[in-house]
């Protein structure tokens, strides 16, 4: 068989791989799977990519123990509250390798050559612009998610018209590069400046809020990077993988917007968190009604059917193993135990998922917003644990609160509330939560893994 054909061929697979994978991903019960299919449908493509060629491996083979082992060390060790951090210096870095790329091929081939044809031209400027502004825009936003830098958004009096000024710069640097490609290395080095300035100045200005948002955007830019330097290098299977990870970022984005009822040009543009929204929305009446361990055990020992409700506070608590044995408790108790998921609860799209599969919890348990709400009133117990914003009822009723539109967990309509968290501090919006001062409500403080603990421990000696 022609060889090209082949390396065409196995480039098919791999890329269909990648498809399968990231459909799989779309549900908890086959993700895992669809991680690991995708992994090596991955294998693949490197493997073929590097036979291909004839390449000096002693370097590659460095670079790929050495990656190998810094992948597989951060992935080990990081915490799951810094996995948006992490996400962002690797989508940085898959910018940056785009980046390299590029100018590596550039220098090596087209630079004082005029006969560079023009879409390759186009295809080294896209390349290095938009992998130089991932980079920079994913330091940012890794420096603002770890509070190395400040979350707050940096905006001055005039952003806009140096904004303006960088974009006229990128395109006019980018039409002298496109016009002149032989002409030597300056409009690339100018090229790589502008990028970089402008990554750093399109993340500033958003808070460390919607830095999650950010990252799925950047992410989709790493993808359109890797596109364009897939048609630099012309290899099928980068420009593939290139517009895949561009596309799903995209939808990504779009569907966290949507779930926090916001435009991604209101997420990008307004500064949201500049002025403390901390008291925005109605003052709240009346007074809060704490609950020990011992009144929560009555109320969910009667209960016939508990939804728990989990959000960032579980994350930080890592409670997910003590609210998976406290649900089989309720479960042996005959009580309908089922778990509601907000689409942006915590900090990463799918983080209360990923947390509950790690324990183990029964993927059909895992119920989503708009199937459970419609259930609500039916619910004797909805177990709140460390959620704060996706189940603050001031979203639908409150049209001066700051997330009023953002669709919630209606967990008020349950015929009980219990709140497990530390105190009343709000959460991530920074405001304050009418649920906690509703009539059927009760605060059960404290952190929410010792909180469980001492509830399994309630159960344990009835
Ligand atoms: P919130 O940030 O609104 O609230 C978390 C609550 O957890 C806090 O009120 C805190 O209260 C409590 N908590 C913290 N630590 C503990 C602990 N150890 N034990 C018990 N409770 C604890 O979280 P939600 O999940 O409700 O909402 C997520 C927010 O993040 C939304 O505003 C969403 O828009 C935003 N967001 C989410 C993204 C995503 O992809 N998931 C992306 C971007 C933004 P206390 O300090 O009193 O304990």
């Amino acid at each position: 068989m022609d060889l090209n054909l082949l390396i065409n061929f196995s480039y098919i697979i791999s890329a269909g791989m990648f498809v399968f994978g990231l459909k799989m991903l779309s549900s908890p019960a086959t993700a895992k799977k669809g991680n690991t299919i995708s992994a090596i449908g991955m294998l693949l493509a490197v493997v073929v990519a590097l036979l291909s060629q004839g390449l000096d491996y002693k370097w590659i083979g460095v670079g790929m123990v050495s990656g190998t082992v810094i992948g597989v060390l951060a992935a080990r060790m990081v915490a799951m509250t810094a996995m948006p951090e992490m996400v962002a210096i690797f989508n940085g870095f898959g910018g940056a390798a785009s980046l390299l790329l590029a100018w590596f091929e550039y220098s090596g081939k087209y630079e004082g050559n005029d006969l560079a044809p023009l879409f390759t031209a186009i295809v080294l400027v896209l390349s290095i612009f938009i992998g130089g502004m991932t980079f920079s825009g994913s330091m940012i936003a890794y420096g603002k998610l770890s509070e190395k830098i400040s979350g707050k958004p940096y905006l001055f009096s005039g952003q806009h018209i140096v904004n303006i000024i960088i974009v006229v710069a990128a395109l006019a640097v980018s039409f002298l590069f496109v016009t002149n490609p032989g002409a030597g290395s300056q409009y690339m080095y100018m090229l790589i400046a502008v990028a970089l300035v402008f990554g750093v100045m399109s993340v500033i200005p958003i808070g460390g809020a919607d830095m999650p948002v950010v990252i799925a955007l950047l992410n989709s830019y790493s993808g359109l990077a890797a596109c364009a330097a897939g048609f630099v290098i012309q290899n099928n299977i980068l420009i593939v993988a290139g517009a895949l990870v561009g596309a799903s970022g995209i939808i990504l984005t779009n569907i966290m917007c949507k779930a926090m009822n916001r435009s991604l040009s209101n997420v990008l543009f307004s500064g949201f968190g500049a002025v403390t929204t901390a008291g925005a929305g109605k003052q709240q009446q009346g007074e809060a009604k704490p609950a020990t361990a011992e009144d929560v055990f009555y109320i969910l020992e009667a209960a016939d059917s508990v939804a728990f409700v989990p959000g960032y506070g579980l994350a930080v608590a890592q409670a997910q193993h003590q609210v998976r044995e406290l649900g089989e408790i309720l479960e042996e108790n005959g009580t309908d135990v089922q778990y509601a998921i907000h689409p942006v609860a915590g900090r990463m799209p799918g983080h209360m998922n990923v947390l509950l599969a790690e324990a183990n919890v029964p993927y059909d348990q895992l119920i989503e917003m708009d199937d459970i709400n419609p259930n609500m009133e039916t619910i004797d117990v909805a177990v709140v644990i460390g959620a704060n914003d996706v189940v603050n009822p001031a979203a639908l009723d409150d049209e001066t609160s700051p997330i009023y539109g953002m669709p919630i967990i209606e967990v008020h309509r349950a015929k009980t509330v219990i709140v497990l968290k530390r105190s009343m501090n709000p959460g991530f919006a920074g405001i304050e939560n009418a649920l906690f001062f509703h009539d059927n409500t009760r605060m059960f403080f404290g952190d929410a893994k010792a909180s469980i603990t001492g509830l399994i421990a309630e159960f344990k000696e009835s």
